[in-house]
């Protein structure tokens, strides 16, 4: 060849790509892809929701608006509102000034900014995550240089949080250490510390001085309720003490594309907050400058407005709704099929994804036998689930546990 990239290696596929080129391969009309994290209708369709319609065709008509860059750091009004729909609109750590918010790309964007402040500015780059977690959380922080090691998380035959193990995980972390906690609808598994555990949590985490780095790409989406899904940061928030909170608004309003969400770092003072926020914008700007803004645009509009916010909360208690009716509908197919097993975890787990306990050979039977796709870890996203395709899942699983 002649390209001056010759030399360039071809990377191994990305399992979760394999199976999505797996799924748009198969010509088979009943087709079923359970195993990307978005949305979708009853119809199964992507979703648009009808408040982001509306300030969308807001904005268009709005002439006084314009294009102009955004500061480094994003759009002021947007932090200010999505720091409180986090840590609440009463927090004394915003009310303090102790809180830098920045806007950065979703959820993965803040994530990566976070990794990339601590790495650069915080003491210790040991960073414990979650056995297991979503798959790009040791990308973010490998990219940012920062080394990791796992807690015990779930556990694989009782379908439940494994508290004891995370306990003593995170009990023996190295002092100082990083923890990367799910805020609520932990991907892959589903499953979240109660809020009782979750104060046990603080206080040993609190206890030995490690620093909480709260990833939050559920709020509202797990129980339809924002206050509750955000209750796990607010605790640690709370205690006076410091920790690390992202934000996205992929799932809870549906911004997939927009790339909307927030870094916010909670400090013992203002003049720390501050000087962190100033940090962060030596970070940003050699990257990319300054972020998007239409997504700002849509979520400060309807964060502010009362009438906005309330249409918004209605569709996203549909949205949740939805997802706890398939996981009443599969549950109950699955005992209707007598499929041999304890299923109760289908409708104990919360959130987007049900983690099936279907093994590797079970889930690529599944794909080849009954066209239904989903990672091997068998993550099933209930959320790409319908009344109509739920039978059909439901014989796919019901075959592959008895044969598979
Ligand atoms: N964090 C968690 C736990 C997620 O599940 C996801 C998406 O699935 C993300 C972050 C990143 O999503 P986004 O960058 O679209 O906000």
């Amino acid at each position: 060849g002649d390209s001056v990239f010759d030399n360039v290696p071809r990377p191994p596929d990305i399992p979760l790509y394999a199976m999505i080129a797996a799924y748009n391969e198969d010509p088979s009309p009943i087709k079923l892809n359970l195993g990307i994290g978005v949305y979708r209708t009853e119809d199964g369709k992507p979703v648009l929701l009808n408040v982001v319609r509306r300030v969308e065709q807001l904005l268009a008509n709005d002439i006084s608006s314009n294009k102009e860059y955004l500061p480094i750091t994003g759009m002021p009004e947007f932090n200010k509102l999505t720091a409180k729909l986090i840590l609440g609109v009463d927090s004394p750590a915003i009310n303090e000034n102790r809180v830098a918010t920045v806007q950065c790309l979703s959820g993965s964007g803040s994530v990566r900014i976070g990794a990339e402040f601590l790495a650069k500015h915080y003491h210790q780059r040991m960073v414990y995550i979650s056995q297991p977690t979503y798959g790009n959380h040791p990308n973010f922080l490998i990219a940012a240089g920062l080394e990791m090691k796992t807690y015990r998380y779930y556990h694989p035959t009782k379908h439940e949080l494994d508290f004891q193990g995370m306990l003593e995980d995170i009990g023996s972390a190295t002092s100082g250490a990083i923890v990367l906690l799910q805020t609520s609808g932990h991907n892959p598994t589903g499953v979240d510390p109660t809020l009782q555990q979750w104060e046990q949590i603080r206080q040993l985490i609190r206890t030995k001085g490690l620093l909480p780095f709260f990833d939050c790409a559920y709020q509202g989406f797990v129980s339809g309720n924002l206050d509750m899904d955000a209750e796990s940061v607010r605790i640690f928030v709370a205690d006076g003490g410091e920790c690390l909170a992202a934000q996205s608004y992929s799932k809870n309003m549906g911004l997939y594309g927009e790339r909307i969400g927030a870094l916010n770092i909670v400090c013992k003072t203002a003049d720390v907050a501050s000087r962190v926020e100033s940090q962060l914008k030596l970070i940003i700007r050699p990257m990319y400058s300054n972020p998007p803004m239409h997504g700002a645009s849509i979520v400060a509009a309807i964060l502010k407005d009362r009438e906005m916010f309330n249409e918004w909360i209605i569709e996203l208690k549909e949205m949740s709704n939805r997802i706890t009716c398939m996981r009443c509908q599969l549950f109950d197919a699955l005992c209707d099929r007598g499929t041999p097993g304890d299923w109760s975890h289908i409708t104990r787990q919360v959130g987007m994804f049900t983690f099936s306990g279907l093994n590797e050979a079970q889930v690529s039977f599944m794909a080849k036998e009954y066209h239904i796709y989903m990672p091997p870890d068998g993550r099933i996203n209930m959320a790409g689930l319908s009344e109509n395709s739920v039978p059909h899942l439901a014989d796919a699983i019901h075959t592959a546990v008895t044969r598979v």
